[in-house]
């Protein structure tokens, strides 16, 4: 793969040209919906808006390397040919964790590192798992929103950024350092969504050494991160979500602090319902402020977790509502269902007699499984925190949260046993 790049007053506009060997359609394995689909190249361009005095100089050249992999790794080949080098340790780096060639050498560069007076980034998406993770991270942490530009002359389908928006605006009065950077890198995917789980922190690693920053992070939880309720529990440093990024950010001194990883959703619900970023924190992408749109699984999920963690009545009606939502039919009727340990939980708590959830209690063993893990921290996944602020994370999340105790990962670990392909990817 051939990238090449032109930048203009910040904005930075990629250009990508496959060869040969580069593999631009794959088949990879959808959790949502239990099925293969195929995903391919959609766009051979894409921009990101970054501040207006940004220069690719502006950057460690094996940080933008990483940033251009983060975008395209899983369409490349063999070989990705840049125009600025990269260090021989960044290269041989690459090569021994992914089996790819980031060309040319530069052999008088040496390996980025990080100022002393660095601070941790954040991938911040407005959502609930996300403020859970800024909440956790320390104030001066820098917070990078996507701001999803349309293709020339169209509209975003489906995805409403307003509440994200809100969000941003709403951390920013509180003192927080958020930037909206527009780009529509989304559209290297087709369908429409990022290729890597580190592609929502290229922005990130683009701006490293402009704003000074030392870890990458972003808002996933214990479900993703060890694919609890997705498949068979997995570490997260071996699967995608981890792998081949988390040696990657090590060797350009930006190591993964992942602050929710060890977190499950039940767990950060928690903690937003006791923090003030509940006024603005939003479970759906779809819907206006403080108004989800009450017609996708994500809303069907939080909404029924939210009922429960308050301990608010379910009534018959809203179950209705919910279970005619097209999107969840189609969803609840795949095994494992996307979530499963989410919905264990709420069916768990659920003692009414509606019959779509009743057999949603006996399909997910809400009736028959141990659930209170769910409300603890999985403390191994503190390898996933830099060093630096593993500390101070723990505390606040020890503010809300007990950790788990080895029976408890015990259980966790037995529990959810489910067999699915992995996952390439993800929506967005
Ligand atoms: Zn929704």
């Amino acid at each position: 793969m051939i990238i090449d790049y032109t930048c203009q007053k910040g904005k930075l506009e990629l250009l990508f040209t496959p060869e040969e060997d580069d593999p631009t359609t794959q088949h990879i394995f959808n959790n949502v919906f239990k099925k293969t689909m195929k995903v391919e190249m959609g766009s051979r361009r894409c921009e990101i808006h970054l501040p207006t005095d940004w220069t690719v100089r502006s950057i460690h050249p094996d940080a933008f390397a990483l940033a251009m992999m983060a975008i395209v790794h899983p369409f490349c080949g063999p070989k990705i040919r840049l125009r600025l080098g990269v260090s021989r340790t960044f290269h041989n780096q690459v090569k021994t964790a992914t089996n790819i060639e980031i060309l040319p050498i530069n052999e008088e560069l040496t390996p980025r590192k990080a100022p002393t007076s660095a601070v941790p980034a954040l991938s911040y998406s407005g959502g609930i798992d996300s403020n859970v993770a800024a909440l956790l991270l320390p104030k001066d942490a820098h917070l990078f929103y996507i701001d999803r530009m349309p293709p020339k002359g169209q509209t975003l389908k489906l995805l409403n950024q307003e509440a994200a928006y809100y969000a941003c605006d709403s951390l920013t009065k509180l003192g927080r350092n958020v930037h909206k950077i527009k780009t529509d890198m989304q559209y290297i995917r087709k369908p429409v969504g990022f290729s890597t789980f580190l592609t929502d922190s290229v922005p990130a690693l683009l701006l490293a050494d402009y704003y000074g920053l030392d870890s990458a992070g972003h808002g996933q939880t214990l479900e993703i991160g060890y694919q609890v309720g997705i498949q068979n529990f997995k570490d997260c440093k071996h699967n995608n979500v981890g792998s081949p990024w988390h040696k990657l950010l090590e060797a350009i001194d930006m190591p993964f602090t992942l602050p929710t990883i060890g977190l499950s959703e039940i767990s950060t619900t928690k903690i937003i319902n006791q923090s003030p970023f509940r006024d603005f924190a939003q479970p759906c992408a779809r819907g206006k402020v403080k108004k989800p749109c009450m017609n996708c699984y994500q809303c069907f999920r939080k909404s029924l977790l939210e009922r429960v963690m308050m301990n608010r009545p379910i009534n018959n009606k809203f179950l209705d509502k919910l279970f005619n939502i097209k999107e969840v039919k189609k969803i609840i009727s795949t095994s494992p269902v996307h979530f499963e340990n989410v919905l264990t939980y709420i069916t768990a708590h659920y003692n009414g007699k509606h019959n779509d959830m009743l057999a949603l209690k006996k399909k997910t063993r809400g009736d028959t499984l141990k659930v209170d893990w769910m409300n603890k921290y999985y403390y191994e996944s503190q390898e996933l925190l830099a060093p630096k602020y593993r500390n101070h994370i723990k505390k606040e999340i020890y503010k809300h949260i007990k950790p788990m105790n080895k029976h408890d990962i015990k259980t966790m670990k037995r529990d959810m046993g489910a067999c699915a392909p992995s996952q390439a990817g993800h929506g967005t």
